[in-house]
């Protein structure tokens, strides 16, 4: 089986998903986002490049591809096929993502569907850490500026030694100097200024962040032009 001698892996968890497999990284094609939609069309969740190979594999999910307004479906198989003749006919476009496998290589599908899951996605956008550092675009909400992960914490503007609450509205990206120089204090207290009023996301921040790329345009197709929801 092809899929398997790719070691597609997968990294989160979202719901109608499929077993985990093992991980083999190394090219930026594994970091693309798919956008993957439910039975009926709906988008419900991002997955990574090889969590979406994976459910592909499993015939799980069928690639969905947008061209010029018009849709086709295509099985793990047939993908490989029309990769595979894209590649022989030279007609690789410099946005999309490509992995190489051990003896193919096969395009990143920009857009899935999960053929056995019919649920709709919940109409908020999630708090949690990651979704928090996306709105603010891992940027310091008081020197502004930008920070990878591992140098940036959660800030509650309202102390929660002072009852600041766990919500969207109080909290904020900050980078550790800033977060430690803040201490207990309200940024009144500490002399300091947010660089924003914090707000809840009206989109997936992430979802926001890709539909801004041109790679990522095939999602428009699916996603509503104004925000009323997680997507
Ligand atoms: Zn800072």
């Amino acid at each position: 089986m092809i899929a398997s001698s790719a070691h597609f892996a997968d990294e989160d968890t979202p719901a109608g998903a499929a077993p985990k497999k093992s991980l083999r990284t190394g090219s930026s094609a594994m970091q693309a986002s798919v956008l993957a939609l439910n039975r009926n069309f709906v988008p419900v969740h991002i997955f990574s490049s090889p969590r979406a190979f994976c459910l592909l594999c499993k015939g799980l999910a069928e690639v969905v591809q947008v061209d010029n307004g018009h849709y086709t479906s295509h099985d793990f198989a047939s993908w490989l096929e029309h990769s595979r003749l894209k590649e022989e006919l030279g007609l690789r476009d410099p946005h999309e993502d490509w992995i190489q496998a051990v003896n193919f290589e096969i395009e990143v599908p920009r857009v899935i569907r999960l053929l056995k899951y019919d649920r709709v996605p919940r109409n908020t956008v999630k708090f949690n850490r990651r979704n928090v550092f996306l709105r603010d675009e891992h940027r310091c909400q008081y020197c502004a500026r930008r920070f990878s992960v591992q140098r940036l914490s959660l800030d509650h503007v309202m102390p929660r030694s002072k009852g600041g609450p766990d919500t969207w509205e109080n909290v904020v990206c900050a980078c550790l100097t800033c977060n430690v120089r803040k201490g207990g204090r309200t940024p009144h207290e500490a002399g300091m200024r947010l660089l924003s009023e914090p707000v809840r996301p009206k989109r997936n921040p992430l979802v926001s962040r890709q539909l801004m790329l041109q790679k990522y345009s095939a999602w428009k197709a699916f996603i509503p032009a104004v925000p009323d929801g997680a997507f």
